[in-house]
C-alpha cells in the first residue's frame, strides 16, 4: 500500500475525534463563562455525526494508514452510550490503539465500563492538587479529590492513564512542583502542557506561557531526569524518566519548540468538519458529504485530496499577530 502523505510528506497516523462541544467544566483557558455562558448555542443533536457515522469514516482514516484514534471533546464522557461507539471502533481491522481524553468528573462511575467496553488507556486532565484553586479553574466547583477517586479507580481497573496539566502563568505554576511529587509517588505519568493559543476567546498572551525549559529548570532542581527515547515518530511529549524509576514526566511544547514537522494528526470535529490542524480556521465538511450519500470511494478520494493538499504548521510560523488576530476554532469544538 502506498502511504498517504501531505505536501511536507507527513503521513496521516493519528485521527483525534471529537465526540461532543459540550463540558461540564468552564476553564478560563479554554471555555471561559462569559463566553460559553447559559445562552450558548452548542450543536443540536442531530448536527452531531452519529456512531454509525463515525465508525464509518474511522474505518475509511484507518484504511488510509491512521493506526491510533483518540476520542475527546468537548467533555467525551457526556456523549451518551459512548462505550458503545469504543466497543465498535476496537473492531476496526487495522486499528492499533484507541484513547480517551477526559477532565475525570464522570471518570470513577464509567471507568470500569470503559474499560469493559475496550479502552486501554486514557488522558486525564488536572491543573492543580489544591482544592480551592482545583474549582476555581475549572470554575465549576469540582475539587481535585473528585477527579483523583476517578483517576485511581480508572488505574485500578488495568486502563493506562497519564495525566495531563495546562501550566499558565499566574493560574497554577505553584503547582508543578505537588503535582509532579504526587504523581510520581503514584508511578503515573504526568505531561505539562504549554498554555496555547487555540480558538480565539481564552485571553491568550505569550505572557502567560510557561515554557518547558522552565519547568524542566525548576524540576531539575529537585528530581534527576533522564531522557527517554520517542516510542514513535511523531510522539508529541518529550518524555523524561525520574532516575532509578520508571516514572515518566513529559511536556507538550507547542508554543516553545514547535513539532508541526512530525505532525500526523487529522481532526474530526463533532459536526463531522474535517480539520488537519488544532489551530486551523477553516474545515471540510464530510457530514455533508456524507448525508448526501457519498459512497466509501467518494469519501475517501475526498480525505486523500484534503491530506495530500496540507501545509499546515501553525505552531512552526505562530506570531504575536497570528495568535491574537487569526479567527481559530475553540478547542472545546475541535478537541484536544
Ligand atoms: N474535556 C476533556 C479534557 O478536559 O481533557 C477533553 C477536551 S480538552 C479541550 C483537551 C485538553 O486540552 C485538556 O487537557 C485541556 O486542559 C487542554 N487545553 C484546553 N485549552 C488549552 C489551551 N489553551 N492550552 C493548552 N491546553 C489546553
Amino acid at each position: 500500500m502506498t502511504v498517504l502523505t501531505d505536501r511536507l510528506g507527513r503521513p496521516m497516523h493519528d485521527l483525534r475525534i471529537s465526540v461532543t462541544d459540550r463540558c461540564n467544566f468552564r476553564c478560563r483557558y479554554c471555555m471561559p463563562r462569559e463566553v460559553f455562558g447559559r445562552d450558548f448555542a452548542f450543536m443540536p443533536k442531530e448536527q452531531l455525526l452519529s456512531f454509525e457515522e463515525i465508525e464509518r469514516l474511522a474505518k475509511i482514516f484507518v484504511s488510509l494508514g491512521v493506526k491510533k484514534i483518540r476520542l475527546t471533546g468537548g467533555e467525551p464522557l457526556l456523549r451518551k452510550n459512548i462505550t458503545f461507539l469504543i466497543e465498535r471502533l476496537t473492531q476496526i481491522d487495522g486499528l492499533e490503539d484507541i484513547g480517551l481524553t477526559t477532565n475525570g468528573v464522570l471518570l470513577e462511575k464509567l471507568a470500569g465500563d470503559l474499560k469493559n467496553a475496550g479502552l486501554k488507556r486514557m488522558n486525564v486532565s488536572l491543573d492543580a492538587l489544591d482544592e480551592k484553586l482545583c474549582q476555581q479553574i475549572n470554575d465549576s466547583g469540582v475539587p481535585s479529590t473528585h477527579i483523583l477517586k476517578g483517576i485511581h479507580k480508572a488505574k485500578e481497573v488495568g486502563l493506562n492513564i497519564k495525566i495531563n496539566m495546562v501550566v499558565k502563568k499566574g493560574m497554577n505554576e505553584q503547582e508543578i512542583l505537588p503535582m509532579a511529587e504526587y504523581f510520581k509517588q503514584h508511578d503515573i505519568p504526568l505531561r505539562y502542557i504549554e498554555f496555547m493559543d487555540v480558538g480565539s476567546t481564552n485571553g491568550w498572551d505569550l505572557k502567560n506561557v510557561i515554557t518547558k525549559k522552565e519547568i524542566y529548570t525548576l524540576l531539575s532542581a529537585h528530581y534527576e531526569l533522564e531522557p527517554v527515547d520517542p516510542s514513535y515518530i511523531g510522539e508529541v511529549a518529550k518524555r523524561y524518566r525520574y532516575k532509578g524509576t520508571n516514572t515518566e514526566v513529559g511536556f507538550i511544547t507547542s508554543v516553545s519548540e514547535s513539532f508541526c514537522s512530525t505532525c500526523t494528526r487529522a481532526r474530526l470535529a463533532a459536526d463531522g468538519k474535517m480539520y488537519t490542524c488544532l489551530f486551523a480556521t477553516d474545515g471540510f465538511d464530510l457530514k455533508q458529504l456524507l448525508r448526501s450519500g457519498a459512497d466509501d470511494h467518494k469519501l475517501t478520494e475526498t480525505i486523500m485530496q484534503i491530506w495530500g493538499a496540507r501545509t499546515d504548521r501553525y505552531s512552526d510560523e505562530r506570531t504575536e499577530e497570528t495568535a491574537r488576530n487569526r479567527k481559530k476554532i475553540e478547542m472545546s469544538y475541535i478537541g484536544g
